[in-house]
């Protein structure tokens, strides 16, 4: 099976040198999915992973557009459309300077299994640019966006590809995203989601992955016998996952210590309760700034500098910031400190090593790719209120996340449960693979 997995792997590398984070996360793919593969007759032979890893199109293009300083700045767009099997392709726009094609294809081979997770249909997708928002004013942004829809809006739609937000991509560039979607198509449609709730946005997106992530969470520990109430969280990130990841954490009853962004943590032992991540979500969202202004309001708690939280003493972590911002060590320091939960937030927080050291130790560990899945999926229900003309309510929208999340658990117990551990990454992928895969092969060969 080594062997097999081996030449699959090689086979992947020769065409795609250079794309270290792609080829991490078809590697993940490979090692559970392969062994299934190949006791599956139906699977057997057909080449569907060689066919899943290749996107059916990458777009390039060019991105001019004019600063403040009337000078003309170039950056570089992309979508990356990798599979529409069940469904239009769909998944996030990153707007940050670590944009490359290697990123943006891992995130788009991790969202055709995310979404069929989901239950509903949606192929995969991702795009986003170089470009970083930080520090521009919200007139460049607004040109920045408009530039970038004025390519990007002739190869998606409502029927053929949904992009959405993702790092650096929140309600202000959807909006200018959809206003120039608008402009130029001279129609109404929901093309974009994460829209604003009074012109076609759903309630409870903005929420959705973060609290999809603690409801996932919730789940793993139910099925211990444990539950969030009086456990301590570390969160790290301090954008929209991790903001309403910690907010339901809040509600749960768990206590959060600490939130960080790209400059480092803050660690607040007495606990962050609403009123203090009110603030901080004032900091992040309105005032822009770092996540060290908090010590500043809230004098008793630290702030470490250009260091990442995993050393701290918790029950749970939710990494909710970016790829591999936790490593083998970081794992090793969890674990020295009894975490009995990792729960991933972000797109492939943790490094394979990390994922092996939480297996071997059996920590409850999910991938991002079951955990976070609550966002794409009340985009999906964004989708269809959109389609229907009509706007479900906030109460409905989060049971219908709640029903999402325990579905997806239900699935990856199906795979990936044995004797005495649940391994959620097998059970994932499998489950996110089965479904696409018959469709695949109900296709044809296209
Ligand atoms: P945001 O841009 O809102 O927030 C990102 C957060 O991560 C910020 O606090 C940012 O810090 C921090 N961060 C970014 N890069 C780094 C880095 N290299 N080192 C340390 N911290 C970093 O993004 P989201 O919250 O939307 O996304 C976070 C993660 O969740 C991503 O992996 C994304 O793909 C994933 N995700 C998001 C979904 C969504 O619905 N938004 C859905 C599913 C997954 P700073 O402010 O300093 O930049």
């Amino acid at each position: 099976m080594k062997k097999i997995i081996e030449k699959f792997i090689n086979q992947v590398e020769s065409r795609n040198k250079n794309e270290p984070e792609f080829l991490q996360a078809v590697t993940e793919v490979a090692e559970t999915v392969i062994p299934y593969i190949v006791k599956n007759d139906i699977y057997y032979g057909q080449n569907i992973l060689l066919r899943m890893v290749e996107p059916e199109r990458v777009i390039s293009f060019r991105v001019a557009w004019i600063d403040d300083y009337e000078q003309i700045q170039v950056n570089r767009g992309y979508r990356v459309e990798m599979n529409s099997a069940i469904g239009p392709y769909k998944g996030g726009l990153r707007f940050h300077p670590s944009v490359n094609l290697s990123i943006l294809k891992f995130l788009a081979f991790e969202q055709i299994f995310k979404n069929s997770l989901t239950t509903l249909p949606m192929g995969g997708g991702k795009g986003g640019s170089d470009f970083n928002p930080r520090g521009r004013t919200d007139t460049e942004v607004m040109r920045f966006c408009q530039s970038f829809m004025t390519e990007l809006f002739r190869h998606i739609g409502p029927n053929r590809d949904i992009p959405a937000g993702d790092i650096g991509v929140g309600s202000r560039e959807i909006g200018f995203l959809f206003g120039q979607y608008k402009r130029l198509k001279n129609e109404f449609t929901g093309v974009l989601t994460g829209k604003g709730v009074t012109w076609g946005g759903s309630l409870i997106r903005p929420e959705a992955t973060g609290y999809g992530v603690v409801y996932f969470a919730e789940k793993m520990l139910e099925f211990q016998n444990k539950s969030i109430r009086g456990k301590k969280v570390v969160i790290s990130g301090s954008g929209n996952v991790a903001q309403y990841a910690a907010e339901k954490v809040i509600k749960l009853g768990g206590i959060v210590i600490s939130m960080s962004d790209s400059t480092g943590f803050i660690l607040d032992k007495e606990g962050i309760n609403i009123e203090k991540l009110n603030y901080i979500m004032d900091i992040k969202n309105v005032k822009r700034k770092r996540i060290n202004e908090y010590i500043s309001k809230f004098p008793k708690a630290e702030f470490h500098e250009n260091r990442s939280p995993w050393g701290i003493k918790c029950d749970i972590a939710l990494p909710c910031a970016t790829q591999n911002e936790l490593t083998h060590l970081d794992a090793k320091k969890l674990i020295d400190n009894k975490c009995i939960c990792v729960c991933e937030g972000a797109n492939m927080p943790s490094t394979p090593e990390a994922i092996n050291l939480f297996h071997k130790n059996k920590i409850l560990f999910a991938p991002g790719k079951a955990s976070n899945a609550g966002g794409v999926a009340v985009s999906g229900l964004e989708m269809a209120q959109n389609s229907l003309r009509y706007n479900w309510s906030r109460k409905e929208v989060d049971e219908k996340l709640r029903t999402i999340m325990n579905d997806i658990h239900e699935s990856c117990l199906i795979y990936g449960k044995s004797e005495n551990y649940v391994n959620y990454v097998k059970g994932a992928n499998i489950a996110g693979f089965v479904k696409v895969a018959d469709a695949m092969l109900a296709q044809g060969v296209v």
